[in-house]
C-alpha cells in the first residue's frame, strides 16, 4: 500500500509525463528534501524509474517516469463470450491475454477468474509479484464503490457485489465499473485524454456507450447512470427500444440499429463499411439509412456539448469509419444543433480501438483505484 506522497507524486507524472524532482516538489509544494526521500522509496519499490538526463541552463535534470513494469494489473470484460482477461503493465500497454467462458453466475465467474489467473500471470515475469488490482467491466449501473453492479439488463442482475466475490476468491483487490466509464477511465490514464480535465468518451459499437470526466474526475452522477446517451429519445414515437421507451439513440445510430435498417432495407451490408460503399455507389438506401443514423449521433454529441461544455469529444470504434458519409453527417450535425459560439470549438476526435478495450478500461479501473487510493471519485 502506497502512502498518499507517494500516490500523489505518481499521480502528477500519470497526468504530466516524465517530470525532474525540481518541478514535482514545485507541483507539490514540497521541498526538494521531502521530494528526494519519496522519489528514492518509490524507485527502490520499483514503481519509478529515471529516465533521461535533461540537459539546460544550470545543474542537468533528470526525468522521472512509471516504471512499466513497476505495477502490473488485471482486467476482464463480461461484454464478450468468451469473456478476456487480460494483463496490463503500468503504461496501459497488454502483456499478456487468455479468455473464458462467460457465465451470469457471479460465482461461477469468480471460480474462472481464479483458475485463469495463474495461467494469465505465469506468461510475464514478476507479474505475479507485482499484481496490484483487478478490473472488471460490464454493462450495467455500478455503485461508486466501484464494488456492486446495481444493475444489468445484459447480466440480468441486481445489486451484484461481483467485487467482493471475486475478491475473496482471488485474493486480489477487485473493483468493477461500467464499460464506458473504464473505457474514459482507461483515455484519461493512459491514452488521448490524458492532459484533458473535462471531456466525453462515445463508444460507438453494436451499443452506444459514454461517460464523462469534469474536473478531471469521472462524473457518475447520482445512480450512476451519468452518460447514459443511448437511451436518450432522439425520434420522439421512433422505434421501440430494448429498455422499453422509443425512439432511443440506440435505434438509430448503434452498429446494431445501423445493420438492422440496411437488412430491412433489403441491402446485403454486412458492416458500416459495406453500407459506405454502396452510398458511395448512389444506393438511396444506403445513403437514407448512413443520413439518419448520423444526424440523430451528431444530435446527441451537439447536446452532450451543450450540457457540459467539455474540451474533447472522443468516439471510440471498434469497427466501421468516420471519414465517410455516416462521420461527415454526424459531424454537420454537431455543428448544426449548437449555440454558435460553441460551433466549431469542440474537438471531435475519432479513435480505432481493438476489440481488448474493454479489458484495457478494466484494468485501467484497478490501476486508477491503485494511484489514487480507496474513495477515488
Ligand atoms: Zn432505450
Amino acid at each position: 500500500m502506497l502512502t498518499s506522497s507517494q500516490q500523489q507524486l505518481l499521480r502528477v507524472i500519470s497526468q504530466s509525463g516524465p517530470s525532474s524532482r525540481t518541478v514535482l516538489a514545485a507541483s507539490m509544494g514540497l521541498s526538494k528534501a521531502a521530494m528526494s526521500g519519496i522519489v528514492r522509496d518509490l524507485i527502490s519499490l520499483g514503481v519509478l524509474r529515471e529516465t533521461e538526463t535533461i540537459y539546460g541552463q544550470g545543474r542537468p535534470s533528470i526525468l522521472l517516469d512509471l516504471h512499466p513494469e513497476g505495477a502490473f494489473f488485471g482486467g476482464v470484460s463480461l461484454l464478450e463470450d468468451p469473456a478476456p482477461l487480460v494483463l496490463c503493465d503500468f503504461n496501459g500497454n497488454i502483456v499478456a491475454r487468455q479468455t473464458m467462458p462467460l457465465s451470469r453466475d457471479p460465482d461461477v465467474i469468480a471460480a474462472m477468474i481464479a483458475d485463469t489467473l495463474p495461467k494469465l500471470l505465469s506468461e510475464c515475469k514478476d507479474a505475479g509479484r507485482k499484481l496490484s488490482g483487478l478490473g472488471i467491466a460490464l454493462s450495467g449501473f455500478v455503485d461508486e464503490k466501484q464494488a456492486s453492479c446495481v444493475k444489468s439488463t445484459l447480466l440480468g442482475w441486481q445489486d451484484v457485489p461481483l467485487a467482493g466475490i471475486v475478491r475473496q476468491k482471488t485474493g486480489i483487490a477487485t473493483f468493477i465499473e461500467n464499460d464506458a466509464k473504464a473505457v474514459a477511465v482507461s483515455e484519461k490514464l493512459f491514452g488521448g485524454a490524458r492532459d484533458v480535465q473535462n471531456f466525453s468518451v462515445v463508444s460507438f459499437d453494436d451499443g452506444i456507450g459514454c461517460a464523462h470526466f469534469v474536473g478531471g474526475k469521472l462524473y457518475r452522477g447520482n445512480h450512476g447512470g451519468a452518460g447514459e446517451i443511448a437511451h436518450c429519445t432522439i425520434e420522439p414515437s421512433g422505434a421501440p427500444c430494448r429498455c422499453g421507451k422509443r425512439g432511443c439513440l440506440d435505434t438509430v445510430a448503434s452498429l446494431k440499429a445501423i445493420k438492422e435498417m440496411a437488412k430491412a432495407e433489403g441491402l446485403a451490408c454486412h458492416s458500416l463499411d459495406d453500407l459506405e460503399t454502396e452510398a458511395s455507389l448512389g444506393n438511396a438506401a444506403a445513403i437514407r439509412i448512413l443520413h439518419r443514423a448520423g444526424s440523430a449521433l451528431g444530435l446527441a454529441i451537439a447536446h452532450l456539448i451543450q450540457f457540459n461544455d467539455p474540451g474533447l469529444i472522443l468516439i471510440t470504434h471498434v469497427e466501421g469509419r468516420f471519414d465517410g458519409l455516416f462521420g461527415t453527417v454526424m459531424r454537420q450535425a454537431v455543428e448544426g444543433n449548437v449555440l454558435p459560439r460553441y460551433a466549431g470549438q469542440t474537438p471531435i476526435r475519432t479513435q480505432r480501438v481493438d476489440g481488448d478495450v474493454w479489458a484495457r478500461g478494466a484494468a485501467s479501473i484497478a490501476a486508477h483505484n491503485f494511484l489514487i487510493g480507496p474513495n477515488p471519485y
